[in-house]
């Protein structure tokens, strides 16, 4: 396993390794991607074989600008709107495949429909212009565990299974994108993140929330238990008992781990996976406690990871 520098070489170096159908994990603005050719199907094969992700979860696939929808997706015309006004940025469309489209049907997980993007991040730019195709590109981290935000937490998590990180420093959003579907009349956001409905609404009309885990997998960020450290989360704590490690935001008593001093929440959104992986130690701690994150703006979708890195144990 090699941590290679984000420079010009290295960045060569991995497109190469992804031509030749090959993983590797790189940065995003949001956290580190496992990426794979996403026309390829072995080379996402072994995405899914990486991350022990369910066939059945499908992956988001990245792509250089808004050009490339045409060969992907149907066209749609709130895309325009939307790409104008988010892309590049934490902002997922989740449309119907075009038929012919060149993307592994694997990707989709045979849904019909795929999510894409265009990442917000200069190494993740010009990978994806060296390489000149689609990379399919999960969070680089095992299925249902929290994702990573540095080159140190995916080699951590899965050094022993992938020979290629691509090192471009602490991810700056270090929330996974805003899902949002298009396949249907009314928008339907499938995971929150940090581009939030009213903005989204502002510019498209009426979206729908749908954060509520149902029986149908539309998302899988959507199952309940996701992002989960090993130790038990304990949700608006006023303080933690004994054994636990205190996370608070904006300052107070007894803190083990501040998220944002200022009570900040961009930076409490970007600190907050690096926070429970350095807390979820069970040498030192027993479980974690985490003081109340407003609800609104991007505490929604902090409360969101939150709520399912505390369920379902
Ligand atoms: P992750 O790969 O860990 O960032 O999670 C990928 C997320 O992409 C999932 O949680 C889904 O919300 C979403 N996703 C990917 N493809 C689709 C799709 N075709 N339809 C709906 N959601 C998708
Ligand atoms: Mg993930």
């Amino acid at each position: 396993m090699t941590i290679r520098l984000a420079d010009d070489a290295g960045i060569a170096a991995a497109a190469d390794h992804l031509r030749g159908g090959e993983v590797v994990a790189f940065p995003t603005e949001t956290v580190y991607g496992l990426g794979a050719d996403a026309t390829d199907d072995d080379a996402v094969s072994k995405v899914f074989a990486i991350k022990g992700r369910p066939a059945l979860n499908p992956l988001i696939v990245h792509v250089a600008g808004p050009d490339w929808l045409e060969q992907l997706v149907e066209p749609d015309s709130r895309v325009d709107i939307l790409t104008d006004a988010f892309w590049p940025g934490p902002l997922t469309l989740v449309l119907p495949r075009l038929p012919g489209c060149p993307v592994s049907k694997s990707v989709s997980a045979n849904l019909g429909t795929i999510a894409v993007r265009q990442p917000d991040h200069t190494v993740a730019t010009a990978l994806l212009a060296a390489v000149n195709r689609p990379l399919a590109a999960p969070s680089a981290n095992p299925s249902g565990h929290v994702s990573p935000t540095t080159a140190q937490h995916v080699e951590a998590d899965l050094g022993d299974a992938l020979d290629f990180i691509l090192d471009g420093g602490p991810c700056r959003s270090g929330l996974e994108s805003t899902v949002l579907d298009l396949t249907t009349d009314t928008a339907r956001i499938l995971r929150p993140g940090v581009i939030g409905s009213d903005e989204l609404a502002a510019m498209i009309g009426d979206v729908e929330n749908q954060t509520v885990s149902t029986g149908l997998v539309k998302a899988p960020g959507q199952l309940a238990k996701h992002y989960a450290p090993n130790l038990p989360v304990r949700l608006n704590a006023d303080t933690a008992v004994k054994g636990e490690a205190f996370i608070v935001l904006g300052g107070g008593p007894n803190a083990d781990f501040d998220l944002s001093p200022s009570g900040d929440l961009a930076e409490a959104a970007a600190t907050l996976f690096a926070a429970l992986r350095k807390m979820d130690d069970p040498s030192r701690f027993s479980g974690l406690a985490i003081a109340p994150i407003p609800d609104q703006g991007i505490g929604l979708a902090i409360n969101d990871r939150l709520r399912r890195a505390a369920r379902g144990r």
